[in-house]
């Protein structure tokens, strides 16, 4: 008892120096402890991976993706595939609009932003629930952020790549590519209607692009999404693919998506379209609420609220880059209010209350205390991962 009681007061004393750090330095070194963890309990014979490539590598993304004010533009409103844990693959019937914004809009909005400024360095991440590659203008729109001296970010599943070359040329400060898992089998139950060869090839080109054009500025990050199913073979072979292609390699624990289906579930209210992927997470948004509702006092505020503001293909702003429902947006829109009316509509928003009640957006951070790690490693032990064979 007294043990953890130490480890309970430890985690405390790491909260408030994680609460100072930027929101890839949380998540970044809260995931490489664990890994170092893994590493050691298990004996992994580390000289397999190259541990000091991947160190570069993961520091420069966090350094590339450093900023104190973020907006997630949702340039392409859908997606090409449709994750079950996602919205796009479980909310398909809301009546969510579906598009793509016009270059001429999205300058409007960037020029809006600069005069508003609300932090000194400002991200401008070209996606949310939007698979940005699909948009036909995506270097123009890459352009346009960096030309207002604005850092810009990617998040794609790399299945389809309309403009590889002008992407690469474009020189995004970042970009990170999802997968959940090296063979098809394994990939498309988790990014469904997904085919992982593409987005293999297209890991290769990008590469190949890369370095034909000289061009290695681009920080890319392989996102592995990990679920019960896909923590074994795959996971050591997507990890040796991003040594081979020196793309940075990091993990995370799979969370339900939107806020509105984690909150129901959290809840005990699970809707049965999502109860197949919700057994296939290794901690369900009500597991997550059961373990971590006593560290409520340490998480005040909610990280998504401060710094980032999230803008719809038709301008529409949602409460959060987790909110799905168009009943949760603050605005309809971006153009037509300033900044600060759109932080005060923020906290005054019914919705963060029930999340924070379910601590569902304390889940969305991925920092995990003692109880969920000893968790999730009883549960994948019990699948017979991590016996530290084959170099995991
Ligand atoms: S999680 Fe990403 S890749 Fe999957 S459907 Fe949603 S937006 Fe698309
Ligand atoms: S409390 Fe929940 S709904 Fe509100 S901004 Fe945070 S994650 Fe979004």
């Amino acid at each position: 008892m007294q043990m953890r009681q130490q480890e309970q007061n430890l985690f405390a004393e790491i909260q408030k120096k994680i609460s100072a750090l930027t929101e890839t330095q949380k998540n970044l070194s809260r995931e490489n402890q664990i890994l170092r963890q893994y590493i050691s309990e298990n004996q992994i014979q580390a000289e397999k991976f190259n541990t000091e490539l991947q160190h570069k590598l993961a520091d420069n993304y966090a350094a590339a993706r450093e900023a104190d004010y973020y907006y997630n533009i949702d340039i392409v409103g859908t997606c090409s595939v449709q994750c079950p844990s996602c919205p796009v693959g479980n909310s398909a019937d809301a009546p969510t609009p579906k598009g793509m914004m016009s270059i001429e809009t999205f300058e409007e909005v960037l020029d809006k932003i600069k005069i508003e400024s609300p932090g000194a360095r400002t991200s401008v991440e070209l996606y949310n629930w939007g698979e940005s590659a699909l948009h036909p203008d995506l270097p123009k729109f890459i352009a346009a952020v960096k030309n207002r001296g604005f850092i810009c970010g990617l998040s794609n599943n790399l299945n389809h790549v309309r403009d590889m070359r002008g992407l690469v040329k474009a020189k995004p400060d970042y970009l990170r590519v999802s997968i959940s898992g090296f063979k098809n089998e394994t990939y498309q139950q988790t990014h469904r209607g997904g085919d992982v060869n593409n987005v293999k090839a297209n890991l290769h080109l990008l590469r190949a692009t890369m370095d034909s054009y000289g061009l290695d500025v681009t920080q890319v990050e392989i996102g592995y999404l990990v679920y019960r199913h896909n923590f074994d073979e795959d996971f050591i072979a997507i990890k040796h693919l991003c040594d081979q292609l020196h793309f940075s390699f990091n993990w995370t624990f799979s969370v339900m998506m939107p806020v509105e289906t984690a909150i129901k579930i959290a809840e005990g209210k699970i809707p049965k379209n999502v109860e197949e992927i919700n057994d296939l997470l290794v901690i369900n948004p009500a597991k997550w609420k059961e373990l971590t509702l006593q560290y409520r006092d340490y998480f005040k505020e909610c990280d998504m609220r401060p710094n980032r503001t999230v803008i719809n293909f038709d301008k529409s702003v949602p409460l959060c880059c987790g909110t799905y429902l168009p009943e949760n947006y603050i605005a309809q829109d971006f153009l037509k209010i300033s900044h600060n009316d759109l932080q005060k509509k923020k906290y005054e928003n019914d919705l963060c209350a029930k999340c924070m009640e379910n601590m569902v957006d304390h889940m969305f951070t991925c920092v995990r205390p003692p109880e969920v790690d000893d968790y999730a490693y009883k549960e994948l032990s019990k699948l017979g991962t991590f016996t530290g064979k084959n170099g995991r």
